[in-house]
């Protein structure tokens, strides 16, 4: 079987301007030559920048919501819908990354009805899990991924649109990114976990990709892990980093 192509996505959180992105897309972005059919590459602005960035950026480069609703168009004041989305032509949205979880209430079981409506309105989902320090330290991580996994698989109709981001909290914007083997135990648990509970298919060709203080000076070594398949990159994806770390894969 073919390697599974690699995913490298940013996740610009809620920073920017448009001069910030304009020069972001300008001198790092759409210069970089790496061979986009090895790495597909994902960037996820701020919502009113998403149109912004998706007509400045090549056309190789393909622009992500970071948060999509569980409700449709209508009253829902604040609220992103999938439709909407899709309407601008944009294809991608992150979904149950642990900021949303923590700061904003969203459960497993918001997070799985979250990415069962992207996916049933023809969205691809980048869809994030990962246990915090606390979890680590008393050794359930493998447990508390599982629990998400299993959430995350009731609301999955079509793995095929769908790339796993395991992000451990502890590691996520702290500067402490897991080790390559601290990422590959957990990587070849979730592709384990997928031959048992889903299929030997979808365990073989799901991107499960890791985050947390990814840099152009670990990339080089996470990616060497056979079950890592890309970067989901907050802080590093706003600067010229991102450039080294996009061409770790190629
Ligand atoms: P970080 O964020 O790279 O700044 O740690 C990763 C993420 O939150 O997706």
């Amino acid at each position: 079987m073919a390697h599974r192509q690699f995913f490298v996505g940013g996740n610009w959180k809620s920073n920017g301007t448009q001069a910030s992105v304009r020069e972001l897309i300008e001198q790092v972005l759409n210069p970089t030559q790496i061979d986009f059919a090895r790495v597909q590459v994902v960037v996820a602005p701020v919502s009113i920048h998403l149109q912004f960035a998706r007509s400045l950026l090549k056309p190789e480069i393909s622009v992500s919501a970071q948060n999509c609703s569980l409700t449709g168009p209508g009253a829902f004041t604040g609220e992103v819908a999938a439709e909407q989305i899709i309407d601008l032509g944009l294809s991608w949205t992150i979904l149950g990354h642990s900021e949303r979880r923590t700061l904003y209430g969203e459960t497993d079981d918001v997070v799985s009805k979250k990415v069962n409506r992207a996916l049933a309105h023809g969205l691809s989902v980048i869809a994030c899990f990962g246990e915090n320090l606390q979890e680590r330290e008393a050794n359930v991580t493998l447990d508390v991924v599982a629990r998400q996994l299993a959430a995350l698989k009731e609301g999955i109709t079509d793995w095929s649109k769908v790339v796993l981001a395991y992000e451990p909290v502890w590691a996520i914007g702290t500067g402490r990114n897991a080790t390559p083997e601290q990422a590959q135990e957990v990587h070849a648990m979730i592709r384990n976990w997928l031959g048992t509970n889903v299929s030997a298919e979808v365990a073989a060709h799901t991107r499960v990709i890791y985050g947390g203080s990814v840099t152009d000076q670990n990339a080089a070594q996470l990616i060497a892990q056979p079950d890592v398949d890309g970067f989901l990159v907050g802080g590093a994806s706003l600067k010229p980093a991102f450039k080294v770390i996009l061409e770790a894969t190629n």
